[in-house]
């Protein structure tokens, strides 16, 4: 008995659905872009339950004919390429012809469209790729694509899906992607009847502002730099943010012929330029744009992917490095350049016929981003206010602590004022009858204070601090909505934070051992670091408890007394893994009299 026979459309279409189509957001990606294929100037998007019950997309473009309307939901149904030659010279954001059959192979789509040239429009309702109803209809020029129940056929995948709060973050965040783009084409988006975001047509500076500044962000969004730099290569054009505006969770965009990518690669040659201008886990905003002729890159891209190759990546990454450098040296020089040129953003296309320009770099090197720091508040009496700590009132009894990842230590470990030494305002020296613990003071004070803070998500020991005057702060619309669901993680933790509006919230209060330190900063910081991690709640504990363990930890160079370095290093030794923080950074190592010996 032949045992193979070929598998209906509307299964095969459901199989390559799950390659295009992932979830809700992905789905709402390839109807806007079709939107903007079809060159409709306001797309209006309404998104109810994240875009699980449904998604809908009314454009004000080309429209479709019937037969076009009805063509388009087949596999490898395309107007926009005819051959494989015409990939390289593509202009528009689709051309794989799969994004409609997937969309209708897994779930319930309702469709209105009508031509300018057409009297009556056409409605198709498809379920499942089947195909329920076709009929004239009365419609607006346009398309309005309307889909319900996403997965609602593929039990499997439905559940697979994260919780609306996620969900909706990443559909926002894949929208951001293609709004940033197309500051020409207005936008409406609305989540559950609530206008999330309304963005008119501007430039892109004013597309970036509407989106991200929030009186927050606005340390980024009022310091945007602009770059601007054309080779026969790439034609960079956007922004970036002022070595001062850096911070954690700050956005970052590069985008290639009007199509969002990710590229590690030229993320270094950003990062290259600000050399010793950033601290710790700052991250500068950028905005960047690359127009280089199609066939330097490759095209074929996955739907879904976003990294794009490049046929010459070396000298972009210098031309990159160099224009940022550039832009930063001159901005320091005349602060007051008018950076609202906006024609200049609006005709960069390469395209394969650059015209060649010659690119001089002048850094200015006298730049000092410091010169405006502040440095830290000297607040290290923070350790001594942690709630739980347990006061060490004979610092010199000996302690027992718990096994600890090959460090080792002298079995009857006394750690007494005489036996430590603080180094360089960063290191503690212990030494022990046969050896000589070097810890890491910051390091450890981060995994004592961690510690601490994880416990409270269980026990709620919490003690929040009240401020006399509450701050308030207004977030980008995926940023409120992480915010929004880990509330109780950070009331947990002792902020009193309360939701005000969608996107506003009120700080009344802050865990009491976070002083003087500022409050909205940390804040951010911390929604930065929830926004990295996955949507499991222990981890999201994890970074939380983390990320105000680094704010609150004594910064290097601030000295402390012996009394506290005993104290610290008695509750590091304590804790269960005292040679590693959390994030595996190593925070203990110890020297023998044989490491020594071998020094000389
Ligand atoms: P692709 O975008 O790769 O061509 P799709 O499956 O996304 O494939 O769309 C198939 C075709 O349907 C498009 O080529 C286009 O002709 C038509 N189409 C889809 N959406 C719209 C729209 N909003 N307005 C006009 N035409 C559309
Ligand atoms: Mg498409």
């Amino acid at each position: 008995m032949d045992i193979i026979h070929l598998l209906p459309d509307s299964v095969a279409n459901q199989i390559a659905a799950g390659e295009v189509i992932q979830r809700p957001s992905s789905c709402l990606k390839e109807l806007v872009e079709n939107s903007l294929d079809a060159g409709a100037t306001h797309i209006q998007i309404v998104v109810v339950d994240a875009g699980r019950t449904m998604l809908q997309v009314v454009d004000n473009g080309s429209g479709m004919s019937a037969t076009d309307a009805r063509l388009a939901f087949e596999r490898h149904a395309t107007s926009k390429i005819r051959t494989a030659a015409d990939l390289f010279s593509l202009h528009t954001m689709g051309f794989r012809g799969e994004a409609l059959a997937s969309i209708c192979a897994v779930a319930q789509v309702v469709l209105t469209t009508r031509r300018e040239e057409d009297e009556v429009g056409t409605l198709l309702e498809i379920n499942g790729s089947e195909v329920v109803r076709q009929e004239p209809c009365q419609c607006q020029v346009g398309t309005n694509m309307k889909v319900r129940n996403l997965f609602y056929n593929v039990p499997a995948r439905r559940r697979f899906l994260k919780k609306d709060a996620t969900e909706m973050r990443q559909l926002l965040q894949d929208f951001y992607r293609i709004a940033l783009v197309y500051p020409k084409v207005a936008f409406t988006l609305l989540d559950n009847d609530e206008v999330v975001l309304d963005l008119p047509v501007g430039t892109y500076k004013q597309r970036i502002e509407q989106i991200f500044q929030r009186n927050t962000r606005r340390q980024f969004c009022d310091q945007l730099i602009d770059v601007k730099v054309n080779t026969q290569i790439v034609n960079i054009y956007g922004f970036i943010g002022k070595p001062e505006g850096a911070q954690k969770g700050n956005p970052q965009y590069f985008f290639v012929n009007g199509r969002y990518m990710r590229h590690p690669y030229f993320h270094k040659a950003v990062l290259n330029a600000y050399t010793g201008m950033l601290q710790g886990e700052q991250q500068p905003a950028y905005f960047l744009y690359f127009d280089i002729a199609p066939e330097a890159i490759d095209v074929n891209i996955h739907p879904t992917k976003t990294e794009i190759k490049f046929a010459d990546e070396q000298s972009i990454f210098q031309i990159l490095s160099a224009a940022v450098r550039e832009a930063i040296g001159k901005f320091n020089v005349s602060p007051s350049i008018d950076f609202d040129r906006e024609g200049d953003y609006e005709s960069a296309p390469v395209r394969g016929n650059a015209v060649p320009t010659s690119l001089s770099i002048t850094a200015n090197r006298e730049y000092n981003p410091f010169k405006t720091r502040q440095t830290p508040p000297a607040n290290w009496e923070r350790l001594y206010r942690t709630p739980d700590t347990t006061p060490i009132n004979n610092v010199s009894a000996p302690i027992e602590p718990e096994p600890m990842l090959d460090l080792q230590l002298d079995p009857q470990v006394t750690i007494t004022a005489e036996s430590v030494m603080q180094f360089d305002d960063r290191y503690i020296f212990c030494a022990q009858p046969s050896s000589v613990l070097v810890v890491d003071r910051y390091l450890a004070h981060v995994n004592v204070l961690y510690n601490v803070f994880s416990r409270r998500f269980e026990d709620s020991t919490s003690c929040s601090q009240q401020l006399l005057f509450p701050d308030t702060i207004d977030l980008s619309a995926d940023d409120a909505r992480l915010l929004n669901s880990a509330l109780d993680d950070f009331r947990s933790l002792g902020f009193d934070i309360d939701a005000i509006g969608p996107e506003s919230f009120v700080i009344n209060g802050v865990p009491s051992e976070l002083g003087e330190q500022n409050d909205v900063r940390t804040l951010l910081d911390m929604i930065a670091e929830l926004s990295e991690a996955s949507d499991v709640r222990e981890q999201w504990h994890r970074r939380m408890a983390l990320a105000l363990a680094r704010k609150v930890a004594v910064p290097n160079g601030k000295r402390l007394s012996a009394d506290e370095c005993v104290d610290l290093l008695t509750r590091l030794l304590r804790l269960p893994t005292p040679a590693f923080t959390p994030d595996g950074k190593r925070i203990v190592t110890t020297l023998s009299a044989k490491d020594i010996a071998a020094l000389f």
